[in-house]
């Protein structure tokens, strides 16, 4: 397979920036509307559970109220139907005398009072009260006309008669129950209980419950709540609402509907009900939502409903949602906490493995270069060795050398010696012949002052023959040597020479003793002074200047002359052996190099300069003993 190279081409730094900058855009508004979208999913799901518990904690409650107020209705049913069995009741229905009406009025009057009931009373078939439990008061039923009543004209038809309403005559609200008094299968008259029902909201209100009844027609009869009393629970048409004001069932009262801001039905007989803030029913700052549970009850057309607030549930899911949304951004800051630790620590991890990799290439490199050392070492330490046994091997040429340049210097030196020595000798001859002839003739003046002659020439002869031997010995490194010495015996070596020129001689240095042994220097004088009397040959006022200064703990001693000089290609070589101008047998071009030679193996230095007025001048530089003020010589 081959590679697509577009595939593996790394990304161009924009483009790497880019991810990057739209995480770090868009993530916070990401998270931020997650978390609002969480909390409110956490408060749906909340609420949705809350309003389930509720509901069924409600249900409970609803059965068990239902239940009470069932029973608190049903204990009063059988209460009109016992008066069938009062004879005096019969006997005031079929004869309304007085005294049958007093009878009837006391009974009932003791009934009500044992029944707890607010009243019970007895109408003929017309509708008209014949008597009653209150038959004392003021306000008393006694002969009212209550034909109007449904409970009557339900009753009187053989049907029994319930009905809530409020009295006409003194505007109390009452539950009346009714029972058509029959006899030998006639309805003689209807016998009528009314019964407060105020108690249950009492007691609903010590319990803290939100609960009503409404009746059949919609209208709320009970409620924990007064103010919802006689309100509507069902939209009432204009026809509905004149009808029941006609019927007086309410008296006068206005008959408005309980309106809901939002009702919500969550099931049959359950619903959610919103009431607005500031209302007729809520005097809160906010809205107020119930879950609204109703029951039928039993035996009556009319309904039993719970009311249970929402507000806790509500902002128990507002907490819960919160709770959800703080838990979510958490979870989130810890996952980019996490996120940005792990990247850090793979940064940390790649620099530690670029140190590491760094770490490794330098101690490759270390070690390369140590191997690399060791050979170059080895190398020099080779060199070394090569040097030390080249110098040895110099050193040795050098010692030849220099024995060689003494024996040489002595067969040049030779032919002078003999020159010098034929001289004194050829003279010896002369004067030694004379002499003899003298002495033959008695002239003993002459002969003596030839012998002193003589003598003085054998003395010449014999320091000739001793600076010779002292030149030609092999001499030590070490030793010392007095400068003026050296100088006055290279100069009398040189003697002949010396003379044959005219040489005029300046003399500046000082009688300084130097470490170089004393033959030695004196050759070194030798081959200086020599070399400068051949330059001066053809110099018509030869001059040769010795000046000596202290320089540095040495002596420096400049030999200078007014010869021909040295050319500039000369120069170059000076110091080379077997390097000379001279011609033939003249010059060996040993004498600089040995000179130079023995200078330096004492630890000084021979040099040249040469002059702008002319000539050549050698500056021989030697240690000093020890530096020695002396006269100048
Ligand atoms: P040699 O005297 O046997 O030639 P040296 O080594 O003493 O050998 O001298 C080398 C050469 O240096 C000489 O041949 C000469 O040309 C030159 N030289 C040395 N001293 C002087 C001087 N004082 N003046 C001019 N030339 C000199």
């Amino acid at each position: 397979m081959k590679c697509d190279p577009e595939l593996y081409r790394a990304t161009s730094p924009s483009l790497a920036v880019k991810p990057r900058l739209i995480r770090h855009l868009f993530l916070p508004p990401l998270i931020i509307a997650l978390m609002i979208g969480l909390g409110y999913i956490g408060f749906l799901v909340s609420e949705h559970y809350g309003i389930r518990s509720l509901g069924e904690n409600g249900q409970r409650q609803l059965e068990l109220h239902a239940r009470a107020v069932e029973s608190e209705i049903s204990k009063y049913t059988y209460l009109p139907s016992l008066l069938e069995l009062e004879t005096s009741v019969s006997k005031l229905l079929a004869d309304p005398t007085p005294e049958h009406r007093q009878t009837v009025n006391d009974y009932l009057e003791g009934l009500n009072r044992r029944s707890r009931s607010r009243a019970i009373y007895v109408m003929d078939t017309t509708g008209r009260v014949m008597a009653t439990s209150n038959w004392r008061d003021v306000d008393s039923y006694l002969g009212e006309d209550l034909s109007f009543r449904a409970y009557f004209q339900n009753a009187v038809r053989g049907q029994p008669g319930r009905f809530y309403g409020i009295g006409s005559t003194n505007g109390e609200p009452g539950y009346y129950l009714a029972h058509g008094l029959e006899e030998h299968g006639k309805i003689i008259g209807v016998a009528v209980v009314k019964v407060r029902l105020e108690a249950m909201e009492e007691r609903w209100q010590r319990a803290r419950l939100e609960a009503f009844v409404s009746d059949e027609n919609g209208i709320i009869i009970l409620s924990s709540d007064p103010a919802r009393r006689l309100k509507s629970v069902v939209p009432l048409s204009d026809d509905t609402k004149e009808k029941l004001a006609r019927s007086l069932q309410y008296y006068w009262f206005p008959l408005n509907e309980l309106q809901p801001l939002a009702r919500e039905t969550l099931s049959e007989g359950v619903e959610k009900l919103t009431f607005p803030a500031n209302s007729e029913l809520v005097s809160d700052d906010e809205n107020i939502s119930y879950l609204s549970q109703t029951r039928p009850l039993s035996d009556t057309p009319w309904n039993f409903t719970l009311l249970t607030p929402l507000q806790d549930l509500r902002r128990e899911a507002i907490n819960q949602g919160i709770l959800v949304a703080v838990a979510f951004a958490l979870v989130a800051f810890l996952l980019i906490a996490w996120n940005e630790r792990r990247k850090v620590i793979a940064t940390r991890l790649a620099a530690r493995e670029a140190l590491q990799e760094a770490n490794n290439q330098l101690e490759r490199r270390i070690t390369e270069r140590t191997v690399d050392l060791r050979a170059s070492n080895e190398r020099l330490k080779g060199q070394i060795r090569e040097r030390r046994q080249a110098e040895e091997t110099l050193r040795r040429a050098q010692d030849e050398l220099v024995q060689a340049g003494k024996l040489a210097a002595i067969g040049q030196m030779s032919t002078s010696i003999a020159h010098e020595l034929n001289q004194p000798l050829a003279a010896l001859r002369t004067l030694s012949g004379n002499t003899v002839r003298f002495l033959e003739r008695g002239q003993l003046d002459v002969a003596s002052t030839n012998l002193k002659t003589i003598n003085e020439l054998i003395d010449r002869m014999g320091r000739i023959t001793a600076s010779l031997r002292s030149f030609a010995r092999r001499g030590d490194d070490k030793g010392q040597a007095c400068l003026g010495k050296g100088v006055d015996a290279a100069l009398q070596l040189l003697g002949g020479r010396v003379e044959s020129i005219a040489l005029q001689l300046h003399r500046h240095f000082e009688d300084v003793q130097v470490q170089i042994d004393q033959t030695r220097l004196e050759q070194i004088l030798v081959n200086l002074i020599g070399n400068a009397l051949d330059a001066m040959q053809a110099q018509p006022q030869p001059e040769l200047w010795l000046e000596g200064e202290t320089f540095d703990g040495k002596y420096r001693l400049r030999v200078r002359d007014n010869g021909h000089g040295i050319d500039a290609e000369a120069r170059k070589h000076l110091f080379e052996p077997f390097f000379t101008t001279k011609p033939g047998e003249q010059g060996l071009g040993l004498g600089l190099t040995l000179s130079a030679s023995l200078a330096a193996a004492t630890g000084g230095h021979l040099g040249v300069e040469h002059p702008a007025s002319g000539g050549t001048a050698f500056v021989l530089s030697l240690p000093l003993v020890s530096p020695l003020p002396a006269e100048p010589i």
